[in-house]
């Protein structure tokens, strides 16, 4: 009896145990079935979690078939994935946004093509793209957004400077970007940086403590007068050059004036307010933080030959070779409304040769340049 008791349990261990091991097989094989498909699409690109939604959704021969592709990735690993916008989201180029899939969601609904999508995409921020989804569809958009330097966030400045202004698109969009369609020295972009690229301007303003890291006192014979005259060493090595280089045409070049500190500026602005009153000031002096000089990188040139600068011959070659030292004229007079400064002939500024080339062949003002190619 106890022998036969404990043999019958026996049999249905067995057919469990069977049971058993075929599941396990069967997982095991599902399992590695589900790895092998998976890899083929880790492989190409796609994320782990990407890829189990595609294999979930059975779009695993489609996404194969488009290969690797950013946009559609995202879109899968995204809980505002739509099925229905499949074929567009493989067709928007990506940008690394937070809310992208549901922004393109948006402004599919708002009847904006895929090509209009990635335009909109990639000239902003994420915040940018958001708010701008948000309103009504806009008539006006490859005319501005062709241009890499045009800004989402600006459109309606754009739109309310150009009507103004009657300005081209491009101009439009670099003069917003500088904001030249807001009041002079109010609410300022404050810089803090500290190479020969930094722009100042009436709307980009140095920190108060902004002081060149190299400063160096120009030789007594490169000065006109007999002041103390300091800039920044690199850029007057190549002032020098220029200098030189000017003598050998028997043309003599010195310097009036350059590094001006942050305390030097409100000396000379309260001086000549005490003198002439405000608008001679608004119109004539650097507002203090807003000036060229305290970069040490603004050179003021005369000419021992004759006390108005623009008069001698040295201003013209000045103005057409300094670009091979790597100086841009910086307020020429045909861009007063750019530079928002009156023509001041003697003016110049190392920015390095190659932007300086590319400044005098465009016939540009380096705020211009700035907008174009340096703007973040
Ligand atoms: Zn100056």
């Amino acid at each position: 009896m106890e022998v036969k008791k404990k043999l019958k349990p026996k049999k249905p261990l067995r057919i469990f145990l069977y049971t058993l091991s075929t599941i396990i097989i069967v997982v095991t094989c599902l399992f590695i079935f589900y790895l092998y498909e998976r890899n083929e699409l880790t492989k190409i690109g796609y994320s782990v979690k990407a890829s189990n939604e595609i294999l979930l959704k059975l779009k695993k021969s489609y996404v194969l078939d488009i290969g690797e592709n950013k946009t559609l990735n995202a879109a899968f690993e995204s809980k505002d994935y739509k099925e229905k916008n499949l074929d567009n989201y493989s067709k928007i180029k990506y940008q690394p946004h937070k809310h992208l899939i549901k922004n393109i969601n948006t402004l599919l609904k708002k009847k904006y093509n895929n090509n209009e999508i990635s335009m909109i995409l990639s000239h902003g921020e994420d915040e940018d793209v958001t708010e701008f989804a948000k309103r009504k569809p806009v008539a006006y958009l490859e005319e501005f957004f062709t241009y890499d330097f045009a800004k989402l966030k600006n459109y309606d400045r754009y739109m309310s400077y150009m009507n103004e202004t009657g300005e081209d698109e491009e101009n439009t969009i670099i003069q917003v970007n500088l904001d030249l369609d807001k009041e002079a020295y109010k609410d300022p972009v404050i810089t803090d940086d500290y190479t020969e690229k930094v722009l100042v301007s009436k709307h980009r303003k140095l920190e108060d403590n902004y002081k060149p890291k190299d400063l160096i006192t120009i030789p007594s014979e490169y000065v006109k007068g007999n002041t103390k005259v300091k800039g920044d060493r690199t850029a007057f090595t190549h002032l020098k050059e220029m200098i030189e280089a000017a003598k050998k045409e028997d043309m003599d070049i010195l310097v009036n004036s350059a590094y001006r500190s942050y305390e030097d500026q409100v000396e000379i602005f309260d001086e000549y307010k005490g003198l002439y009153g405000d608008e001679y000031v608004a119109k004539y002096v650097s507002t203090p933080g807003f000036s060229e000089h305290q970069t040490g990188l603004g050179f003021d040139l005369a000419s021992s030959k004759a006390d108005i600068f623009s008069t001698t011959k040295e201003y013209d070659w000045a103005v057409h070779n300094s670009y091979k030292y790597g100086f841009v004229h910086r307020y020429p007079k045909s861009a007063e409304t750019i530079t928002g400064f009156t023509n001041e002939s003697w003016h110049f500024r190392y920015v390095g040769k190659k932007i300086a080339t590319y400044v005098y062949e465009h016939k540009l003002v380096y705020d211009e340049y700035y907008a174009m190619f340096l703007d973040k």
